[in-house]
């Protein structure tokens, strides 16, 4: 093997065993097939500096350090979404599952090549066990129309499958026990192109404590797919001047896609 190569594979065993540490981090139980992997890597020669410095500068404008995705990309994705949701069953990993009264899975189209995704189900949603209905819904469902789209051509899901109590943000707890099912949502779908609607969802997903008026409009990655930050519909309610940099931000999705954007003054 070429020294190239051997620096590439070293270089991918590292990353491996520092997913996995992230994943134990989380409180995931390694199988037994994950365990061997992560010992024939820790068996593997190390890169060479030189090489670790290159490889991490091939890699896109991801992120910093302190905001590398969580959850680990590298095990194979689940089937299904319905095998995700069959994992997730009556969910109680956590203690919003004991408040609710629908989980709240997600829903659109399977093979979307655009994803939303927002922080955790609010009243409407979880009586109705819907993602984004109600007014902040109702106004997702007309940017998607603006955008030449309908609801179903998409897929909108959530951080948190459960309704925190009065819509408090989600506490870490919550969100370590809830997004590995959202990470699995995203590898059966595999979308070109995610949008992450508001602070919670942006800052979690980009794993950044950064506010999201400085992250917004700008392209980032969750593992190897684009991401763009952008304000809450419910947001917007409140605040109607967000509206035309929400549509600066919708419009760079719709050129990444290779959507047509609507003539002026229609
Ligand atoms: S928020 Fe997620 S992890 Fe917690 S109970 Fe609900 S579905 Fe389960």
């Amino acid at each position: 093997m070429a020294g190239e190569d051997k620096d590439q594979l070293a270089q991918a065993m590292s990353e491996l065993v520092d997913s996995v540490s992230r994943l134990r981090d989380l409180g995931r139980r390694l199988t037994a097939r994950e365990e061997k992997l992560v010992l024939l890597a820790r068996q593997a020669p190390k890169p060479r500096p030189a090489a670790a410095k290159s490889a991490a500068k091939a890699k896109p404008q991801a992120a910093a350090d302190d905001d590398r995705p969580r959850g680990d990309w590298t095990i194979a994705a689940p089937e299904s979404l319905e095998a995700v949701r069959a994992e997730m069953g009556d969910c109680h990993r956590c203690k919003l599952g004991a408040g609710r009264k629908n989980l709240v899975f997600g829903e659109g189209n399977p093979h979307a090549e655009l994803m939303f995704i927002g922080e955790a189900p609010g009243a409407d949603e979880d009586r109705l066990g819907r993602p984004f209905v109600g007014r902040a819904g109702d106004l997702l469902t007309k940017m998607i129309e603006a955008m030449g789209k309908r609801r179903d051509d998409v897929y909108i899901a959530n951080i948190l499958k459960s309704r925190p109590p009065e819509n408090r943000d989600p506490e870490p707890d919550e969100v370590a026990a809830c997004e590995p099912f959202l990470l699995k949502q995203i590898q059966v779908i595999r979308p070109k192109v995610i949008v992450a609607l508001g602070r919670i969802a942006v800052q979690n997903l980009l794993q950044t404590k950064t506010p999201i008026s400085q992250l917004r409009g700008q392209w980032r990655l969750y593992h190897d797919i684009k991401v763009m930050p952008t304000f809450h519909p419910a947001y917007l309610l409140r605040n109607e001047a967000g509206k035309k940099p929400v549509w600066d931000d919708l419009q760079q999705v719709m050129r990444e896609l290779g959507w047509s954007l609507p003539r002026k003054g229609k």
